[in-house]
């Protein structure tokens, strides 16, 4: 079989695909409908996370339960007219959560996690793209000291059971190191392993530049047109068809769009999320994330960047105000912040799995075909890992991990 590959969607988990496809000798083709990197891969809070060695589980107290159903709080947000819909794929993230299937599903994703910053760190040099790169890691503040000990008590448990260190700072020892916050904090917990992105659409930008580099191709088109072609795959391009033996979707939220015409029904949902930019003076020494609010402020190369949590809405709903608005209120209470850079919120998708994994690997009704998306809340940071996992696997080279967990035909029905 000629080693050929076209690669459907360019975000982060797409353009590290045909990267790694084209350091392989694949002849690759990346079909992307607009820029490489414009989307969710754009809009996210830009950390490399090291620290995430779990999933976010579905809550399962009944405290937390009912402060979002009320709608107190601002972390988690939902749009009623939608949750018919959606509730089906929530109520298999639910029981994927109950702490016995989480533990196992944990260890799954920590080995993937556990390579982000070598694999990064590898795509880094080779773009120079050093310049965007921030390695000093992040801060979670905590407003209360009942929830200050128990992220104090988690992230001690999180040492213990792989290692990952991180700072304990009260609320003194905060406030010498982040002198421009403007409210008292109980304290924060400084994860020092991971990194931040001053630009992450540019990030991808850079590693798409690599893969020309490399040899592959960028061309626009769209992915819907996929079609079985000559025992290979085909799709059309602004530049006319192109063939390839394989096929990759890697299209992040809009994933299903392409898998559904093919006959795969796979559980992908979202987890909208916001983002603003705003004037301000600096002064951050990391991003910081209010952890009780659910909102991220991170420097970055437009202003800072305030992000919102978690909204369970369709994933081409019109947008939402609420949420943002009151991302914002929060963030100004914290750091003096200037006039908005855009005259409107960005909003993008989160390509979310019920069982918390993403789906990485050959689809089971159609030779050539792989599946590659579902990163939900980590895709930037494991995007250069499941990417190389992926190629290796269209290669039949012996995978770095174990992809058993990831495999699509965990969703085959009977
Ligand atoms: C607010 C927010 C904050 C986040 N923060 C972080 C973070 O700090 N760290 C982290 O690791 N992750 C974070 N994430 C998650 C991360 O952004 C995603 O998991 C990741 O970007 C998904 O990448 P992707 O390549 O799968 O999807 P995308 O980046 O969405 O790429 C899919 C691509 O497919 C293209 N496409 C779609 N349809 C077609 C079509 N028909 N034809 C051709 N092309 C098409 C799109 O244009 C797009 O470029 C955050 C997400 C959000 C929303």
């Amino acid at each position: 079989m000629t080693k050929s590959a076209l690669v459907l969607g360019g975000g982060m988990v797409g353009v590290c695909t045909a990267w790694h496809l084209a350091q392989r000798g694949f002849d690759v083709t990346l079909i992307e409908r607009g820029e490489p990197g414009r989307e969710t891969s754009y809009g996210n809070a830009g950390l490399i996370q090291r620290e995430a060695v779990e999933p976010y589980e579905f809550p399962h107290d009944l405290g937390t339960l009912l402060r979002v159903a009320v709608g107190i709080g601002n972390d988690v947000a939902w749009r009623a007219r939608d949750l018919p819909a959606i509730a089906p794929r929530l109520l298999r993230y639910w029981w994927h959560s109950f702490p016995s299937r989480y533990r196992a599903i944990a260890r799954s994703y920590e080995a993937m996690i556990r390579h982000c910053l070598d694999e990064h760190q590898r795509m880094i040099a080779a773009a120079g793209a050093d310049n965007l790169v921030a390695r000093n890691g992040w801060k979670a503040l905590y407003r209360t000291g009942r929830a200050f000990e128990v992220g104090i008590g988690e992230a001690r448990d999180r040492a213990q059971r792989t290692g990952i260190l991180s700072e304990i700072l009260d609320g003194a020892a905060l406030a010498r190191a982040e002198p421009v916050l403007l409210h008292p904090m109980a304290g924060a917990i400084h994860w020092r392993d991971p990194w931040s992105v001053s630009d992450p659409g540019e990030l991808v930008g850079r590693y798409a530049a690599l893969l020309e580099a490399a040899g592959g191709r960028i061309l626009r088109g769209d992915a819907r047109s996929l079609t079985r072609h000559a025992g290979g795959w085909r799709v059309e391009t602004a530049q006319g068809p192109v063939d390839a033996a394989q096929a990759v979707i890697a299209l992040g939220p809009w994933s299903d769009m392409v898998a559904r015409t093919l006959g795969y029904r796979l559980p992908l949902f979202v987890k909208r999320g916001y983002h603003r930019h705003f004037a301000w003076p600096g002064g951050l020494a990391t991003p910081v994330l209010d952890t009780e609010m659910g909102i991220a402020m991170i420097p970055m190369a437009r202003g800072l960047r305030v992000t919102t949590g978690a909204e369970f809405a369709h994933r081409d709903a019109p947008s939402g105000t609420r949420q943002m608005a009151r991302s914002e209120q929060i963030a100004r209470a914290l750091l003096p912040l200037g006039a908005a850079v855009e005259a409107q919120p960005w909003r993008g998708a989160r390509p979310c799995m019920p069982d918390m994994l993403p789906v990485i690997g050959p689809a089971w009704d159609h030779p050539g075909l792989w599946f590659h998306f579902g990163h939900a809340h980590q895709g930037f940071t494991l995007g250069p890992t499941t990417g190389r996992l992926c190629a290796e696997m269209m290669n039949g080279e012996t995978p770095f991990i174990d992809p058993a967990p990831y495999s699509p035909a965990r969703f085959r029905r009977a």
